[in-house]
């Protein structure tokens, strides 16, 4: 059990939840002088964030905006945003000596580890006379103008109660459907919820033809019906990742299949029409591996190509050709579900009714539900906040 100072029965205010959005929340409101507490039934604190960005932690992205996060409310975010920025975060992880460097696109990892970030809000927890217990499960007993909750311990009250328990993905990382729950008991609309940023898996029909792929990623333009990504894709042995794939999941739905450019940025027409001409005794799967590797040049050239030199190319022949890789479109059997998934999409309280719910004497401060269990997606390597490790600006937020 992880106690920073010791706890007393009665706080101004209670959060449930010590990961990444609610020691934030819990910093900003004992940085106010409120006495805080932050319970968890984990073992410690901040898991999530200890395996973020591959244990580095992208706590950041420089250039994110609202339109990165995937809300039914953008003005909640936009003002959200303009009151915390990337900025912000940056300032403290910088106070905290913290080394970072952009890996690309403007997002901000960790030199060393995500450890570093754990310790510096535990460090800022400490400074602002926070108490944290971690092996805490909790019973919200009353929700009325003064909360109480039961704990192992004993009873415990408060005025203001957060809900930072987080979204479903992981639960081996100790995530649960309390706040969603707790949202219902209390009759605020809980949006439906599915796994987001994860990764897609194949039937076995379409896996089997890729499995030996496993473990290659190719640069790629990744669509699904509405919107598209350039980024990475990843074969693996379940069907596909790569942060290409995490984003569009966010967007898929079942039944949708995703197009696959394999040569984005590239008319695969113009380029095979030049190769033909060039290079006319050169194989086909030569040709496509010095773009596509030549694990998955040659496997193309196996299933649905034929290979040949390509001077002999038809130009029906580069049509067909064109028609497996730009795009290369493929039908997702699912996805691999809250057990991997780096978020939950959908919304513990949907946006719009927030301020009203917030004004509600009977729910007034115990909907007060930070981050992934508010904001319903978030781009992979965007803003680490709405992902939680920034958090939503809780001075904007709550009245704590
Ligand atoms: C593999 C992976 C990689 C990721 N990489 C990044 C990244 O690089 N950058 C980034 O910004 N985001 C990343 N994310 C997402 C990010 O980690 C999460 O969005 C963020 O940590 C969520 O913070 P949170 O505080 O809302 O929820 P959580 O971190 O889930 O915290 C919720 C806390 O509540 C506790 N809890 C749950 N139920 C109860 C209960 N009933 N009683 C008491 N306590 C309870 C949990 O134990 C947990 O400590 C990644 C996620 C994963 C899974």
């Amino acid at each position: 059990m992880t106690t920073l100072n010791k706890p007393s029965n009665q706080y101004d205010v209670i959060i449930l939840g010590a990961g990444a959005a609610g020691l934030m929340c819990a910093i900003a409101a004992g940085q106010r002088g409120r006495s805080v507490l932050v319970l968890d039934h984990a073992n410690k604190v901040g898991k999530k964030i200890l395996m973020s960005g591959g244990g580095r932690c992208n706590f950041t992205n420089m250039y994110s905006g609202p339109e990165n996060f995937i809300c039914s409310n953008p003005h909640f975010v936009k003002s959200a945003l303009s009151r915390y920025t990337p900025w912000h975060f940056i300032e403290m992880v910088e106070r905290h000596q913290i080394a970072y460097h952009e890996k690309k696109l403007g997002q901000l990892f960790c030199d060393e580890s995500s450890k570093e970030i754990v310790q510096m809000l535990l460090a800022e927890c400490e400074s602002a006379g926070v108490t944290i217990q971690t092996d805490t499960p909790v019973q919200v007993l009353e929700t009325g103008e003064y909360k109480l909750l039961q704990t192992p311990q004993g009873k415990l009250q408060c005025d203001s109660l957060v809900i930072a328990t987080g979204g479903l993905s992981i639960p081996k990382m100790g995530a649960t459907g309390f706040g969603f729950e707790l949202a219902r008991k209390l009759n605020i609309p809980v949006l439906p919820t599915r796994a987001g940023l994860v990764p897609v898996v194949l039937d076995d029909h379409k896996l089997k033809p890729l499995a030996e792929l496993s473990g290659i990623s190719l640069d790629s333009i990744t669509e699904t019906d509405t919107c598209s990504f350039r980024e990475n894709i990843l074969f693996t042995h379940r069907g596909l990742s790569g942060p290409a794939i995490l984003q569009a999941s966010s967007y898929w739905q079942p039944g949708e299949s995703l197009k696959i450019d394999m040569f984005p940025g590239i008319d695969l027409t113009a380029y095979l029409n030049e190769m033909r001409r060039e290079k006319s005794k050169t194989a086909l799967k030569t040709i496509l591996a010095e773009k596509l590797t030549r694990r998955v040049a040659q496997l193309w050239c196996e299933q649905w190509i034929e290979d040949k030199p390509v001077g002999q190319l038809s130009d029906s022949d580069i049509e067909q050709i064109v028609s497996h890789c730009q795009p290369w479109t493929v039908k997702p059997s699912g996805t691999e579900g809250y057990r991997t998934a780096e978020v939950t999409l959908g919304a513990l309280i949907p946006m719009r009714y927030l301020p009203k719910l917030w004004k509600a004497r009977s729910t007034r401060a115990c909907i007060s539900s930070v981050k992934s269990s508010m904001s319903q997606g978030i781009w992979v390597g965007t803003i680490s906040s709405g992902r939680g490790l920034q958090a939503m600006p809780p001075d904007s937020l709550f009245d704590l």
